[in-house]
């Protein structure tokens, strides 16, 4: 019988939040305890014959940073294995990992479907770059089942969608989804950076893909960018994404990954606190006077909130909250806030608010803002690891101020 490796255990049978604090540990012949940060763009060969044989035998070892490094290696296995992932590869950007996830998979002729509601760098890849190329971006209601149905009766290639998206929080059925993907002959990339892994699992509704912007909770403390591309099929991973990575380098910087490995390790605690923070700040501002609406996955008043409980198995740090006095009284607002801070980041230590139409989304086309509801009242909250009550306080003396 194999002795166990007891500087690298196996993860296998640990319950989730143990993997994020073991999983993918390479320990050098030093013993380290904190993994190791192997700042190198390079490896050395004992031999020519090494070389040639390294070469000649992809992925038996270490060759070139671009295609894998000993801490990238880390950070990538840490979350496939709490993802339930085959495969995975960290990029430079959330952005990045969009761009690879879509792009590797699509040829001229091809149709691509996705959702209206969508984060603006993500809208933009699929309606400006995708018919660049000669792909077909197809819209729709991302929480109408029958706009899905007819999008999906003829063959497409992607499913590009985001649940809950960025900022209209709409919430798109997996499962649904994902069959009918799957008749039409598309994979289906999910971006999971709302939901974050911790409470939700794209995969198990049958998502092939999964994208995250690192920057946002897996990092959550603000320190840097990164993202990484999920696959469930390790085949898919190695054959269709990874060259197309490989080649054209979106890369994640080690040191990168080295914050975002040493992050997982509190990710489901980070997550899981302020997830029940934010759902407590929803139900304060649901009842404030000034307050027209506020949307947020699993409170009782959000249109799709019995889709987001069956998949979802918490609302999220990420709310939406529309003003009834317009963007006077949301600047106003902003303005008159002390702990939680002006910004259009999200999934941070800090709570943050940011007013989209004027920053994030403020690129948009009047009609495009209406169908997002990027409204002039519009705030969007990430709730950070503060007290809860600091929060609400603050909230409640900036609005009453405003
Ligand atoms: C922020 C964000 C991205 C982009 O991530 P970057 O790390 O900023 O490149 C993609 N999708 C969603 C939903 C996001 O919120």
């Amino acid at each position: 019988m194999a002795r166990t490796d007891h500087r690298n255990p196996t993860v296998a049978g640990l319950r989730p939040r143990s993997k994020l604090v073991h999983g993918g540990i390479r320990r050098s012949s030093f013993d380290e305890t904190c993994e190791a940060l192997y700042q190198t763009s390079g490896y050395v060969y004992g031999s020519a014959e090494e070389a040639e044989f390294a070469f000649a035998n992809d992925g038996t070892r270490h060759v070139y940073s671009r295609f894998r490094n000993p801490t990238t290696a880390m950070f990538e296995d840490r979350l496939a294995e709490y993802e339930g992932a085959a495969w995975a590869y960290a990029t430079a950007s959330g952005m990045a990992a969009v761009h690879g996830a879509v792009m590797s998979a699509l040829r001229a002729g091809d149709r691509v479907v996705a959702p209206r509601s969508l984060f603006i760098s993500c809208y933009w890849i699929v309606k400006e770059l995708c018919p660049r190329f000669g792909v077909e971006a197809v819209f729709v209601d991302g929480t109408d089942l029958a706009a899905w149905e007819e999008a999906l009766s003829k063959p497409a290639k992607v499913v590009f969608l985001e649940t809950p998206s960025n900022p209209g929080l709409e919430v798109v059925d997996l499962q649904a989804v994902c069959d009918l993907a799957h008749k039409a002959g598309a994979v289906v990339v999910a971006d999971n950076a709302f939901a974050t892994p911790v409470l939700q699992r794209p995969m198990e509704f049958g998502a092939d893909v999964v994208i995250y912007s690192a920057t946002k909770h897996i990092d959550g403390q603000g320190r840097c960018l990164g993202g990484v591309i999920l696959a469930k099929d390790g085949k898919y991973g190695s054959e269709v994404i990874h060259p197309f990575l490989r080649h054209t380098g979106p890369t994640i910087a080690p040191f990168n990954a080295w914050l975002l490995l040493k992050s997982m390790e509190t990710l489901e605690l980070r997550v899981q606190a302020q997830s029940a923070s934010a759902l407590q700040v929803a139900q304060f501002l649901e009842g404030h006077p000034k307050v027209a609406q506020v949307l947020y996955p699993t409170l009782a008043s959000h249109p799709q909130h019995d889709l987001a409980r069956r998949q979802m198995t918490g609302g999220g740090t990420m709310l939406s909250v529309f003003l009834k006095g317009g963007k006077q009284e949301a600047f106003a607002t902003l303005n008159g806030l002390r702990m939680v801070m002006i910004s259009n980041n999200l999934g941070d230590s800090k709570s943050l608010i940011t007013h989209p139409a004027t920053t994030t989304h403020s690129k948009l086309s009047d009609e495009e803002k209406a169908t997002a509801r990027i409204e002039p009242g519009l705030l969007r909250l990430s709730v950070g690891l503060e007290d809860p009550q600091d929060i609400i306080e603050d909230l409640d003396r900036a609005l009453a101020e405003a």
